[in-house]
């Protein structure tokens, strides 16, 4: 989605000199400020409201459902109004933002009495604060607690023809995250899915772009920079700059093009925040090829953060988040998305983990003490930014005797594996006298914000509990004087009140009002107003009173905040180590939640190793596995081995290849057998594997995936225009270029979008592409039984099929994937299941038509059938000259 465009200044229709003279001072401060600040809404202060006009008004009472009014006249016009009243404006600026708007917060810079003392016709100087974008957000109230809010700045270098490189940089200002990494066009895609950006700056020249330029615009809230921002020559100044150092040599080893993504980043983080600069840590590079690739086809397919229908609940992250604080929510969703392809980094995550599996004592503890540490990241990040409140700070003075706690009970892990150890560490960076001190200054019970203060204990600064006590006396004094007036006036029910019209006044009922108002008592008593039943009058002395009350109360305040500010500054100074123990707390919280999860739920440890190999016994789909078993059903576990290593087999034959390469996993079987489960299962257990999760299965054994792919047939894109058909070819064709004998493939019913025969030619010819060319690990669920007869002809292809018993006509799925093929589909059971009327199951054609059918077909293949499908001549291939082996493949078996 594109940023709305900017609002253009109102027409000038008529000629400027007269146009100009109706506009008032205050409408001529809202243009050049609106004008400053194009492609955003402006919410313009005014008392206790922030108010849209014009175009923006009308935008955001739509968006909002609030009532659009008018405000005086612009041009003979009148101008369209709407406001929200500063308290609730979180709450607006959070469904703004949402909608993909981007705001632009404008604030009175100084008192209203100020401006009035300038002189009649001078308005409130104001200025944009703060703008508010999808990607440079802070608020607890903005953001998702569980998922990382990310900026992301794509700078391109041209290359020859079809070379260009693309440079990635990726804020998280909510938590100091700063990621840069460098990609080819052709990565670009899988790139960007495995990021998941909330916000995207690109150049004018890139977003035009013909290429690229579609892609890009599909991005969440892609904003158009101009050149300056994206200067490679200005590139390492700007960054310096931000970080204020000297050179880039203390940063990291950033390539050019890095450099050139991350200073757009910053000085866009610069623009919004208008001058305050959020401490980022440096940036980390991420070097080509560290993670899986995985497209975004295959994401949305394997459920991975969110249901094809778009929801959390029922993907991958859901099932296994056992999570106990958002920061670690946060990791395992990162984790899960960039799994790693180097094995000593997954086997530190395992190591972490197995240690946690051992202990049940210490991961409870852990995770008992991980609850009540707070989100410290994200409260750094505020207190920074001056948009930090008291429990930020209490906040971090918890997370700091947090990590006591934890180090405490870490110690019973003896050695400490390496993971851990860093754990440890970094939680034993932060100042545990920053902890005493925020301790011994805040009091229990702590407000939202500080505006009004009453967060600081009481005894910790002199000067505070003197203003204090000044102030709680003075309103004794306002008490003990409500008796005396009551007593002098003879009217019991007289009150001392307060407002902020009049400050302290006396009240009586209006039947009262004429005794105070005739002699003796309006000596004392002076009118000041008359309600519908009550009489306000004021006294010399409340005045007197009043002023000393509204002292010592505004003292007490300013040095409250005075306080606020030098605890925020040591926060702020120790951000580095805050920061890093916030990480660890992360890290523990993944660890321990995984662990509980692999003991609660049987899952293991993978063994990762750099081989081709892939054999898994007893696997199981986490998602499907976790629903049944809520529906007290059990799920049947099952093998899958894609290893190329011979030895469990017959030794290859001359010539046979087979050493070198993955086997390819032909599964048919009935509709509803499991077939789909059990590829994806596979799937996702390697990529559980390779995040560093323990994986649902009783063993498994792979070598590192470099890229894993997942296509599913007849999945419509009809929003970008695509049939059915179309997209699932476009998909075949992106893996059958692209797959290395690395790579992990499943392919689901591939070729069942078109005509049968067409379908069945291209699944064969797919095939056949994989097993020569790709050579890559590949499972392929399919119902044109026709295909088994390639395992004749392909040595490392394997046929299997997933059991089913009939049983008086009807169908029982045993969800039991075996060695051989099926020979039915079961459709007519499974639609019987489904309650297609009866007259239909009982009309349809008899399957001897359809077996006529075939024979005739097969005698005559239509001319276009693709030259690459030699096969197809006979599509019921002669029996295969050597029996294919029938051996269930397990390791328990060897
Ligand atoms: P297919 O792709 O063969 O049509 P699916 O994989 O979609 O079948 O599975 C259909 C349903 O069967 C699933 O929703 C699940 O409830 C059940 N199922 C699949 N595999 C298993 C299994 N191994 N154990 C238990 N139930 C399973
Ligand atoms: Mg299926």
């Amino acid at each position: 989605m594109t940023i709305q465009p900017s609002f253009p200044a109102p027409s000038d229709t008529q000629p400027a000199a007269e146009a100009a003279a109706r506009v008032t001072p205050m409408m001529e401060q809202y243009l050049e400020i609106k004008a400053a600040n194009p492609g955003l809404l402006l919410f313009y202060r005014m008392g206790d409201f922030y108010e849209l006009f014009f175009e923006d008004a009308e935008i955001a009472s739509r968006a909002l459902g609030i009532m659009l009014t008018k405000r005086g006249k612009h041009q003979g016009m009148d101008i369209p109004m709407c406001g929200v009243p500063v308290e609730r404006s979180d709450d607006y600026l959070h469904r703004l933002i949402a909608q993909g708007h981007r705001v632009a917060v404008c604030e009175q810079m100084e008192d209203p009495a100020a401006a009035r003392a300038r002189g009649n016709k001078s308005v409130v100087r104001r200025d944009v604060v703060r703008l508010v974008t999808p990607g440079t957000l802070t608020e607890d109230t903005l953001l998702d607690a569980r998922a990382n809010n990310y900026l992301l700045a794509i700078a391109r270098a041209r290359g020859s023809v079809g070379a260009d490189r693309i440079g990635l940089a990726w804020i998280d200002i909510s938590t100091a995250e700063f990621i840069v990494t460098e990609c080819s066009t052709g990565e670009l895609t899988a790139t960007l899915s495995r990021i998941n950006p909330n916000e995207v700056i690109v150049t004018d020249a890139l977003y035009g772009d013909p290429d690229l330029g579609p892609v890009l615009r599909e991005l969440p809230a892609v904003t158009p920079l101009t050149r300056d921002v994206f200067d490679s020559s200005t590139a390492e100044r700007r960054l310096c700059d931000y970080f204020a150092v000297a050179t880039m040599d203390g940063l990291s080893a950033m390539s050019r093009l890095e450099a050139t993504a991350a200073a757009a980043a910053v000085t866009y983080i610069d623009r919004t925040q208008v001058g305050k600069r959020p401490p980022l840590s440096p940036p980390s590079r991420e070097a080509a090829g560290t993670t899986m690739a995985i497209d975004p086809a295959t994401r949305a397919n394997l459920e991975l953060t969110r249901t094809l229908a778009g929801e959390r609940r029922g993907s991958l992250l859901d099932a296994i988040d056992c999570t106990v604080t958002p920061a670690g929510s946060r990791l395992l969703a990162q984790r899960l998305a960039a799994p790693l392809t180097d094995s000593a980094g997954i086997a530190r995550r395992l190591d972490a983990i197995t240690a946690f599996v051992a202990d049940a004592a210490v991961r409870d503890d852990l995770r008992a003490t991980l609850r009540a540490a707070p989100d410290m990241s994200r409260a750094l990040a505020r207190l920074s930014l001056g948009r930090g409140g008291p429990r930020d700070l209490a906040g971090l003075r918890d997370g700091i005797l947090a990590a006591d706690r934890a180090l405490a009970r870490l110690a019973a892990i003896e050695p400490p594996p390496q993971e851990i150890a860093a754990v440890m560490e970094a939680l034993r960076r932060p100042s545990r006298e920053l902890a005493r001190e925020f301790e011994r200054a805040l009091s229990e019970q702590l407000p939202l914000v500080k505006r009004d203060g009453g967060f600081v204990r009481e005894a910790y600064e002199g000067a505070l509990d003197e203003a204090r006590n000044l102030r709680d006396a003075s309103r004794l004094v306002v008490a003990a004087m409500q008796a005396r007036y009551a007593d002098d006036a003879g009217v019991k029910g007289l009150k001392i009140r307060h407002n902020n019209v009049l400050g302290y006044f006396v009240e009586v009922t209006a039947q009262h009002g004429d005794r105070l108002m005739a002699p003796p008592l309006n000596a004392t008593f002076i009118h000041r107003q008359t309600l519908a039943g009550q009489i306000r009058f004021t006294t010399s002395e409340l005045g007197e009173i009043e002023a000393k009350i509204a002292n010592a109360g505004d003292r007490a305040l300013g040095i409250e905040l005075e306080i606020f500010e030098r605890l925020c500054a040591l926060a702020i100074v120790a951000s580095d180590d805050l920061r890093a123990a916030a990480h660890a707390f992360a890290v523990l919280d993944v660890a321990t939640a995984l662990a509980k999860l692999a003991v609660d739920d049987n899952y293991v440890r993978p063994e990762v190793d750099t081989s081709l190999g892939f054999a898994i016994e007893g696997g199981r789909h986490p998602v499907v596995e976790q629903a049944l078993k809520r529906d007290g059903q059990p799920f049947i576990a099952n093998a899958c081995d894609l290893s190329p290593v011979p030895p469990p087999y017959p030794p290859p034959q001359a010539g046979e290849d087979r050493v070198g390469a993955g086997q390819i996993w032909l599964i048919t079987g009935p509709n509803m057998a499991g077939k789909s489960t059990f590829l994806r299962q596979n799937a996702l257990i390697a990529l559980m594997a390779q995040a560093g999760c323990f994986v649902p299965a009783s063993r498994a054994r792979l070598g590192i995936v470099d890229r894993l792919f997942s296509r599913v047939g007849a999945a419509d894109d009809l929003a970008r225009g695509r049939s059915t058909f179309m997209v699932e070819m476009v998909e075949t064709a992106v893996i059958l270029n692209q797959a290395s004998e690395r790579s992990l493939v499943i392919l689901d019913e591939i070729g069942r979008g078109t005509a049968t025969f067409d379908g069945l030619s291209i699944a064969w010819a797919a095939i056949e592409h994989l097993h020569e060319a790709n050579r890559c690990r590949t499972l392929f669920a399919t119902h044109y039984h026709e295909l088994t007869a390639l395992s004749a002809k392909l040595p490392r292809m394997f046929n299997a099929t997933v059991r089913v018993k009939e049983w008086q006509g009807d169908v029982v799925f045993l969800h039991e994937v075996l060695p051989g093929s099926a020979d039915r589909s079961y459709g007519i059971q499974v639609a019987k299941l489904a309650g297609l009327p009866a007259p239909v199951i009982a009309r349809r054609a008899p399957s001897r038509y359809w077996q006529n059918w075939r024979r005739r077909t097969a005698a005559r293949p239509p001319a276009r059938w693709p030259t690459t499908c030699r096969y197809l001549r006979c599509p019921r291939a002669p029996p295969p000259s050597r029996p294919r082996q029938t051996r269930r493949r397990s390791w328990s078996k060897r």
